[in-house]
């Protein structure tokens, strides 16, 4: 099949109604009553639009940094005069909660707790529940970057108290990049009305919500994107048929079984723990005495999709990816062989066959639905 890239000009103009018939489709899957708004940019532009809405002199925020990801977020509630308090995990490892409850103890008042939800850079989960009952214990507005955990994991916005999730449909949901959305609960609204706005800005949520979700929500300002607003209807409409409870499965059961695949082939995952690794990419580590980009040019050459890890983690872990449309036995299998051979190649012992074994009993078993995430 050839790409025509043809198809792509002289697209329809998405209708006026749409976006926010769009927004609610989103919100249905989510199960969420938060407000959703769209950023006409990539996710990185919301969680920097997210930062510049609330942050202020005088706020005190508590960032929990797990990647590259947070440390960013960090710097721009630092530049929105913010006084940033970081909680700084280990290398590819989820945050302790009990560092993010030392750090607010200290601190004793404090407006802001964020975090990553989960890390497609490390491969780890950080626990969700944990930091909201924290920034909660505090009566402070808890911020998550859901990008690479929506679709992927169960993230309850209404009922685990998140007051601001940034998603974007470019991983799981298997959308487009270039749109991404901010969930926001009546908690940071009032946070975000309470400061002054720097409107006219694309990185004013204080300004979407007046222009937008204020006037009954018509087009978008300025010239939306159809291109992007097209897919993402399109990659909604993808998943309504099949379920965002079976979207989510998918997931889990490659992570299940990539991670039983690595165990198998004598390799333990990066994350020792299940409960806090990320479905989406299974991070595996690069054994010592092996190079980390000789190991993935090795599995490059048996044609599967496996990653460096970046910031803290590069060089210490590779990632198995398992995302979006590759969430499926087929993936899963050929990113563990190709790891696989390219250690042998680089004459660290492994057990190939029960690894592959591994992944057929896990597809075997059960189907994707059976597992325990929760059905719509
Ligand atoms: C992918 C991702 C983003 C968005 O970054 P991209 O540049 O679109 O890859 C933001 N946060 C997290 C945690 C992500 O995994």
């Amino acid at each position: 099949m050839t790409f025509d890239s043809h198809r792509l000009l002289d697209l329809p103009r998405y209708p006026d109604h749409g976006y926010a018939l769009l927004a609610d489709r989103i919100r249905r899957l989510l199960a969420t009553t938060a407000d959703l708004v769209f950023v006409q940019a990539e996710a990185m532009l919301a969680l920097e639009a997210v930062a510049a809405s609330i942050a202020r002199p005088g706020i005190v925020a508590v960032n929990v940094v797990t990647s590259p990801y947070g440390k960013w977020f960090g710097a721009w509630l630092r530049r929105g005069g913010a006084s940033v308090h970081e909680v700084v995990a280990a290398p590819g490892q989820p945050v302790e909660a009990s560092a993010v409850a030392d750090c607010l103890k200290t601190l004793g008042h404090v407006d802001i707790v964020a975090a990553v939800h989960a890390e497609s850079s490390s491969g780890v989960l950080n626990p969700l529940a944990e930091l909201s009952a924290l920034a909660k214990s505090h009566n402070a507005l808890f911020v998550v970057d859901a990008v690479a955990s929506v679709g992927g994991h169960v993230i309850d916005v209404d009922g685990q108290g998140v007051d601001i999730a940034v998603i974007g449909p470019q991983k799981a949901l298997a959308g487009p990049a270039g749109v991404s959305a901010v969930l926001l609960g009546q908690r940071a609204w009032a946070h975000i009305d309470a400061l002054p706005d720097f409107a006219p800005s694309s990185l004013s949520l204080a300004a979407l919500k007046r222009d937008w979700l204020e006037r009954d929500r018509p087009a978008l300002p300025g010239t939306p994107p159809a291109l992007e607003f097209w897919a993402l209807d399109a990659a909604i409409a993808r998943i309504e048929p099949e379920g965002f409870g079976q979207v989510i499965a998918r997931h889990q059961q490659a992570a299940r079984a990539s991670r039983a695949a690595l165990r198998a082939l004598g390799v333990p995952p990066w994350v020792a723990r299940d409960d806090v690794a990320s479905a989406l990419v299974t991070a595996a580590p690069v054994p010592q005495g092996i190079n980390a980009g000789e190991l993935i040019a090795q599995a490059l050459r048996y044609g599967a999709e496996i990653t460096p890890g970046f910031g803290d983690a590069a060089g210490l872990l590779v990632r198995l990816n398992h995302t979006g449309r590759n969430a499926n036995a087929e993936a899963v299998l050929a990113n563990v062989v190709a790891y696989g051979r390219a250690l042998e190649a680089l004459r660290f012992p492994v057990d190939l066959r029960a690894a592959a074994d591994a992944v057929a009993h896990e597809y075997g078993r059960s189907p994707a639905g059976a597992a325990d995430g929760p059905q719509p």
